[in-house]
C-alpha cells in the first residue's frame, strides 16, 4: 500500500521538476465520499498541487487542494495499512478506515474489529466456506491467549466466556441485506456446540418458522426479515445451553394488504397459497390479490420445509388447522371487493360479489349476512342506550377490511411466536446471552411513521453504543494512566425530543375524536422549535429531525391513524364470535376501552418494548457487530466506498471512535516511537522503553513544534503506559 507507483505521468514530470517536491503520498477528496490516492507534489502554506491515482496506481490528474478550507482533504496515508483493528489505525480518519475495509473485503476478510466490544462486518455475498467450518469453531473455542483474526465465531466465545460474570449481550445493526439475520445466525451455530443436540435442534427449526411468517422478498434482499427480533439464549449453571426465547419488535404488517412494485408478500402467504392445503377452498395462487410480485418455483416445497418446521415446534394437529385457516381468511380477504350502486364516493358500500364472502364466512365460522354487514355498516353510540347504524363508503369499508387483514396477520404471528418460545424456553437459565437482530437507522426519500420508530429504536440503542464504546476509551486510558479530562457528546436532547415531544403530542392527538396531524405538526413546533435537533418543515405537515446519523424529514400524513391502529368496532365483534381461536385474539387483544386508547398505540407499546429491552441489556455486558454492505447490488467482491461510509456514519462506528479520540486522534507505541525517534534521544534501550525515555525522545523530537493554534509538545502529547497520544497535527509534524 505504502509502495510508489513506479509510473509517472507526463504531466507529474513537467511539474515536479518546477519546484522542490514534497514526496509526501495522501488521500485526497475528489468528491463527497470518493477519495483517491495521490502525491503532492508541491506545496505552499494554503496549498498543495497533487498528482491524483487512479484505482490502478497510474497517476491521472494533477489538482490544486486548499489545505486552509479543507484541511480534511489532504490526509496522510503513510501507515495506512491493513489492520484487523481499527483501533490500530495510526490515522483514524475517513478513508484510512475504508481503505482498511476496502483491502480485508478483498482478500475474504469480512470482519474487522473497532475496538475490543465491536465487530464490522462486510457482507461478502459469497459463502466462505472456509471461515465456517469446525475446524475453525475448535480454533475460536480453545483460543486462549491466541490472538485470532477478527470473526463472528469470536465475539460469540468472548460472549460465551463472559457468562460466569454476567449475561451477556450481542446487539447486531445494519441496513437491510448487510447480513444480520445470517450474523446472528453464524452466532447461534457457533454457540449450539455448548448444547446436547436435542435441544440445539429444537432451536434450529425456529429460525424457517420464524422466517416463513416474518420474512418476505424486498428490493433488497430476497428473505428480508420484517420485524425486530431479540433472542435470548439460556445457560444453566454448568453453562450448558439449556433453551432459548425471542421477543419480536413492530411486524410489518402493512405488508398484508400493500406491497411496493417488484416486493412480494410475506413467504407463508404464497407458501400455503401454491400448496392450497384446505381442500375445496383453494384457488391458485394468482388468483389472490394480495399476491403480487413474482411467482417462486419453489413456494410449493418451500411450505413442505416450513410444516416440519412447525411438527418440531409442536405446532399440528388442531393448532396447525387453526393457523391455516387464519392464513386462508388473510387471502381471501384480499379478494373482497366493494362497490355501490350510483358510483358516488360518499354513497353506502356492498359487497360486489357475495361468493367471495361466502368462503370467508366459512372459514371465519359465522353467518354470512353477519360478516356482510360488519364489513359495510359501523355501529355508533348515541346516548345511553341507544345506537345507530352508520353505512360506510367503499373506502370506509376497503379499509375496515385491510385493517382486520393486517391485524388477524399480527395475532397469527404473535400467537406463532408464543408457540415456538414454548417449545423452546427452558424452565433451567441461570445465564443468558441475548442476541438483538434490528433494522438500522433508515432515511429515505420519504420518511414516514414506520422510519420514525426505527429510527427512534435506534436513537436508544445509539445512546448505549456511544456510552460503551466511549466507556471502553474512558477504560484504556485509564489503564494508560492518562487522565481525559473530557465529556462526550450524547444524543439525550434528541431522545427527549422524539419521546417526550413526538411520542405525547401524537398520542395526544390519537385521542382526540378530531385530532389532526397538523395541529401534531404544531404543537411540537411550538415546544421544540428552539431545540437544535428539530428541523422545520416546508409544510404543515412535516417536520425534521437532527438525528446522531443524519437530519431526517418525516412526513406526519397517516402518522395518527397508522398509530391508533384500529380495527373497526363492528369488525372486532365479529372476530369474537368466529370459532377460529387465532382470530378470536384480535377482538380480545383490541377491545379495549376509550380510556386505555393511548396504551393500544403502536408507539407507545413500542416505546414500552423498548423500555424493557434496554432495562435487560443494561445488566449485560454487551458487545456490537455492525453489519455492512459493501454495494448496493448484492454482488461479491464489488465495494462502493459511498455506500460503505455512509453506513460507518450512521452506525456511528467512525464517529463513536472519533468523538472519543478527538482531542487525541492518533497513537503509537512506545517501541515504535523509539525506532522512529531514537536518533533524538542517543543511546536509549529501545526495546524495553520506559515512559521517561519515551517522554525525553519526544520532547527533543518535538522542541520546535508549535500546532495550528500555538500548542506546544506539552498541549499536543500525551505519553501513557504503553503508548503516546497525538493531537492531529502532531504526529504529521513528527
Ligand atoms: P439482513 O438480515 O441484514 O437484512 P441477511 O442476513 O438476510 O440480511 O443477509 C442478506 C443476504 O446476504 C443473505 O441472503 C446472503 O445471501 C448474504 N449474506 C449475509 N451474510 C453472509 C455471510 N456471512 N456470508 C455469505 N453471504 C452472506
Ligand atoms: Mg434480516
Amino acid at each position: 500500500m505504502t509502495s510508489h507507483p513506479s509510473q509517472k505521468h507526463p504531466l507529474c514530470e513537467k511539474d515536479a521538476t518546477k519546484e522542490k517536491a514534497a514526496s509526501t503520498d495522501v488521500f485526497v477528496q475528489i468528491k463527497p465520499y470518493e477519495w483517491s490516492k495521490a502525491r503532492v507534489l508541491t506545496e505552499t502554506e494554503s496549498e498543495a498541487t497533487v498528482q491524483v491515482f487512479d484505482k490502478s496506481n497510474i497517476g491521472v490528474s494533477i489538482q490544486t487542494v486548499s489545505l486552509n478550507d479543507y484541511p480534511h482533504q489532504r490526509l496522510p496515508l503513510q501507515n495506512v495499512n491493513v489492520y484487523d483493528d481499527l483501533i490500530d489505525l495510526p490515522f483514524l480518519h475517513e478513508p484510512g478506515v475504508l481503505w482498511n475495509l476496502r483491502s480485508r473485503h478483498a482478500n475474504c476478510h469480512p470482519y474487522t474489529r473497532s475496538g475490543p466490544n465491536v465487530l464490522i462486518a462486510v457482507n461478502p455475498y459469497q459463502w466462505l466456506s472456509q471461515l465456517y467450518t469446525s475446524k475453525e469453531q475448535e480454533r475460536y473455542r480453545h483460543s486462549t491467549n491466541e490472538k485470532l483474526p477478527p470473526h463472528v465465531y469470536e465475539m460469540a466465545q468472548q460472549a460465551y466466556q463472559g457468562l460466569s460474570q454476567q449475561n451477556q449481550s450481542i446487539l447486531v445493526s445494519g441496513e437491510s441485506g448487510a447480513g444480520k439475520t445470517e450474523t446472528v445466525k453464524l452466532c447461534m451455530r457457533f454457540l449450539s456446540q455448548y448444547g446436547d443436540s436435542k435441544i440445539t435442534d429444537r432451536l434450529w427449526y425456529a429460525n424457517p418458522v420464524l422466517e416463513a411468517f416474518g420474512n418476505a422478498a424486498t428490493k433488497r434482499n430476497d428473505n428480508s426479515s420484517r420485524f425486530g427480533k431479540f433472542l435470548t439464549l439460556q445457560f444453566d449453571v454448568d453453562c450448558q445451553l439449556v433453551g432459548g426465547r425471542c421477543d419480536i419488535y413492530l411486524l410489518e404488517k402493512s405488508r398484508v394488504v400493500g406491497i411496493a412494485p417488484g416486493e412480494r408478500n410475506f413467504h407463508i402467504l404464497h407458501q400455503i397459497a401454491a400448496a392450497g392445503t384446505v381442500a375445496n377452498l383453494t384457488s391458485p395462487c394468482s388468483e389472490f390479490k394480495c399476491l403480487t410480485g413474482k411467482r417462486k418455483e419453489s413456494d410449493r416445497s418451500d411450505y413442505a420445509t416450513t410444516l416440519e418446521a412447525l411438527h418440531k415446534m409442536g405446532i399440528c394437529g388442531e393448532d396447525l388447522h387453526t393457523l391455516q385457516q387464519a392464513l386462508w381468511v388473510i387471502l381471501h380477504s384480499s379478494n373482497v371487493v366493494f362497490a355501490n350502486d350510483d358510483g358516488r364516493h360518499d354513497s353506502r358500500a356492498h359487497v360486489e360479489d357475495e361468493s367471495s364472502i361466502t368462503i370467508l364466512a366459512d372459514l371465519l365460522g359465522v353467518e354470512l349476512p353477519f360478516l356482510a354487514e360488519s364489513l359495510t355498516i359501523k355501529t355508533m353510540h348515541a346516548g345511553k342506550n341507544s345506537k345507530i347504524q352508520v353505512p360506510l363508503t367503499v373506502e370506509q369499508a376497503r379499509e375496515g377490511c385491510h385493517a382486520f387483514a393486517k391485524e388477524l396477520y399480527a395475532q397469527a404471528f404473535h400467537w406463532l411466536v408464543e408457540q415456538v418460545n414454548r417449545a423452546t424456553t427452558s424452565p433451567n437459565e441461570t445465564r443468558s446471552i441475548g442476541i438483538l437482530d434490528i433494522f438500522g437507522f433508515e432515511s429515505f426519500e420519504e420518511n414516514h411513521f414506520e422510519q420514525f420508530c426505527i429510527n427512534y429504536a435506534n436513537e436508544v440503542l445509539q445512546s448505549k453504543f456511544a456510552e460503551d464504546v466511549f466507556q471502553s476509551l474512558l477504560t484504556e486510558f485509564r489503564e494508560e494512566e492518562i487522565d481525559l479530562g473530557v465529556g462526550y457528546d450524547t444524543n439525550r436532547d434528541v431522545l427527549e425530543l422524539m419521546s417526550n415531544g413526538v411520542l405525547s403530542f401524537l398520542s395526544e392527538e390519537c385521542i382526540r375524536p378530531q385530532g389532526t396531524e397538523a395541529v401534531f405538526v404544531r404543537k411540537l413546533h411550538q415546544s421544540y422549535g428552539a431545540s437544535s435537533r428539530f428541523v422545520q418543515g416546508d409544510s404543515q405537515h412535516t417536520f425534521g429531525i437532527r438525528h446522531f446519523a443524519e437530519t431526517v424529514i418525516y412526513d406526519a400524513h397517516g402518522f395518527i391513524e397508522t398509530n391508533r391502529d384500529k380495527v373497526p368496532s363492528n369488525l372486532l365483534s365479529l372476530c369474537s364470535s368466529s370459532t377460529n381461536h387465532i382470530v378470536n385474539r384480535v377482538a380480545l387483544l383490541h377491545g379495549i376501552s376509550q380510556s386505555n386508547m393511548v396504551k393500544n398505540t403502536v408507539l407507545f407499546k413500542f416505546n414500552k418494548q423498548l423500555v424493557a429491552l434496554m432495562r435487560s441489556l443494561n445488566s449485560t455486558r454487551t458487545q456490537y457487530i455492525r453489519c455492512i454492505k459493501p454495494n448496493l447490488c448484492n454482488e461479491p467482491l464489488k465495494v462502493k466506498d459511498g455506500v460503505i461510509l455512509r453506513q460507518l456514519q450512521s452506525s456511528g462506528v467512525v464517529a463513536a471512535v472519533a468523538i472519543a479520540r478527538s482531542s487525541f486522534p492518533h497513537q503509537m507505541d512506545h517501541c515504535k516511537i523509539m525506532r522512529r525517534f531514537r536518533c533524538f534521544g542517543a543511546r536509549l534501550n529501545a526495546s524495553a522503553p520506559t515512559k521517561v525515555q519515551v517522554m525525553c525522545s519526544l520532547v527533543i523530537a518535538m522542541r520546535d513544534y508549535k500546532g495550528p493554534c500555538d500548542e506546544t509538545f506539552s498541549d499536543a502529547v500525551m505519553v501513557g503506559r504503553t503508548r503516546a497520544y497525538f493531537r492531529y497535527n502532531a504526529l504529521e509534524y513528527l
